[in-house]
């Protein structure tokens, strides 16, 4: 992660709040997290050690409701790179219209070098420290990078015990049989083809005839891949992971390759019926939809120039460089920033959560159509700001997303 990843957020930020003219003490209040929590805990390790790790909670904005975000595990991560995080997520929830705020919270700790044990107690622990400042209706984490459902049903577990009764709208991204939602693992690969219909629409392109390159097959592309063939039609034809990238300009049988991937220890290397070609190649392909789904800064300066597709969308957060989106967009690309497109993993929790305070629980169908409806207006809403302002996608959709807020903000005044 980049030192002053909170710098670089509030570059983007503020980019937007000129272009609509944002009252200056708006922009003031919304620069800055509301809460910042930094906690330092003891864990018992397996051979009778003591361990203390540092941990936060950072909570940007409650003015739209509660906080929202996952919390990370992993060695790197610092105050700074939590709070810009946080702060990403108020917009991406907002650009959504669901009614919360952002939050981002982490543990400095590398979860490979634990046993399940210390890692349990870690989670347990880092839980009850920051208790004082989440609850179902105050802030809601959710799994990020290296924390998955079982910690998540740990976490819910931990807050209920101490509270003395289940509460299940404690955290989302729960394992199903403790209260998680149906289509939630399909639901960012599912938001992102909602995305790549309406833009394609927007352009003028028929999203049934198009060609499609997807570059990372994990959960957001293998997903994505398989919704975009499924219910919008169109030729896959590329996808790639980290093992190097497949191609067949006749379209790919993407179910084929998803039981090829999870036979061969989910790398789709070697697989038979396409021709294979590098990762770099299938950036430069003459595709009209390319949807990067791996990593950040896939696309960069380097290799900006080679990208023929008339249509990007973001799958990944931050795949696109600033200096390559504006190589892009003087190429009259059209690109569908990764805070809108991926925002169907974080609709889907809300989805959870409010499935959990109502102990009430949905059908997939329901979650599916739900989601779709979202992703569409949320697209329709920031295709109206970009018209309205003149402006790229990413700051119409950092518009429409600080509009939302700031008017909460305004509205609400300032207390006392
Ligand atoms: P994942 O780990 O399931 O999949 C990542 C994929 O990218 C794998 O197939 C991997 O092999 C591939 N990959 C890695 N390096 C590559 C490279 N150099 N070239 C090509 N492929 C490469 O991760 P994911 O959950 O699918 O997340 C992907 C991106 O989407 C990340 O930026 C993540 O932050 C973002 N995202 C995910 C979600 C979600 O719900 N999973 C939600 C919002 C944003």
């Amino acid at each position: 992660m980049a030192i002053n990843l909170f710098e670089n957020a509030l570059k983007q930020f503020n980019k937007a709040a000129s272009v609509m003219n944002l009252d200056t003490g708006l922009r003031k209040i919304l620069s800055h997290p509301q809460r910042e929590l930094t906690v330092n805990f003891p864990v018992r390790m397996d051979d009778g050690s003591t361990e203390v790790f540092t941990g936060y909670r950072v909570q940007h904005s409650f003015a739209r409701g509660p906080a929202k975000g996952g919390i990370r595990y992993h060695q790197n991560v610092t105050l700074d790179e939590v709070k810009a995080l946080a702060f990403w997520m108020t917009w991406k929830c907002a650009v959504v219209g669901i009614p919360y705020g952002g939050g981002k919270g982490g543990v400095t700790v590398d979860p490979s070098k634990l046993s399940m044990g210390e890692l349990e107690r870690l989670s347990r622990r880092f839980f009850s420290e920051i208790q004082i400042i989440i609850g179902e209706d105050k802030d809601i984490p959710a799994p990020d990078v290296n924390t998955n459902a079982q910690i998540m049903a740990w976490f819910m577990d931990t807050y209920s015990m101490n509270m003395g009764h289940s509460v299940l709208g404690i955290v989302t991204g729960k394992p199903l049989d403790v209260g998680g939602s149906l289509g939630r693992p399909e639901a960012t690969g599912r938001g992102v083809r909602v995305v790549a219909e309406e833009a394609a629409n927007y352009v003028g392109m028929d999203p049934s005839k198009a060609t499609y390159a997807v570059q990372g097959f994990g959960n957001v592309g293998s997903y994505a891949a398989k919704i975009i063939k499924d219910e919008v039609g169109g030729k896959i034809i590329a996808v790639s992971d980290v093992s190097g990238a497949i191609y067949n300009p006749e379209g790919l049988c993407i179910d084929d390759i998803i039981k090829y991937k999870d036979e061969n220890k989910g790398l789709i290397e070697g697989y038979p019926k396409a021709e294979k070609i590098s990762n770099e190649d299938l950036l430069s392909l003459d595709v009209d939809i390319l949807i990067p789904a791996a990593l950040e800064n896939a696309i960069t300066v380097e290799n900006a120039n080679d990208v023929k597709a008339k249509i990007i969308v973001e799958g990944a957060n931050g795949p696109v460089t600033p200096e390559a989106e504006e190589i892009l967009l003087g190429k009259s690309c059209f690109l569908v920033p990764d805070f809108l497109a991926n925002a169907g993993g974080v609709t889907v929790s809300y989805f959870e959560w409010v499935q959990g305070l109502q102990h009430y629980f949905w059908r997939l169908e329901d979650v599916r159509t739900a989601l779709h409806r979202i992703m569409k207006d949320a697209f329709s809403s920031v295709a109206k700001t970009k018209n309205k302002y003149e402006t790229d996608m990413r700051t119409a959709a950092y518009v429409d997303a600080i509009e939302k807020v700031a008017t909460a903000t305004k509205l609400r005044g300032i207390y006392p």
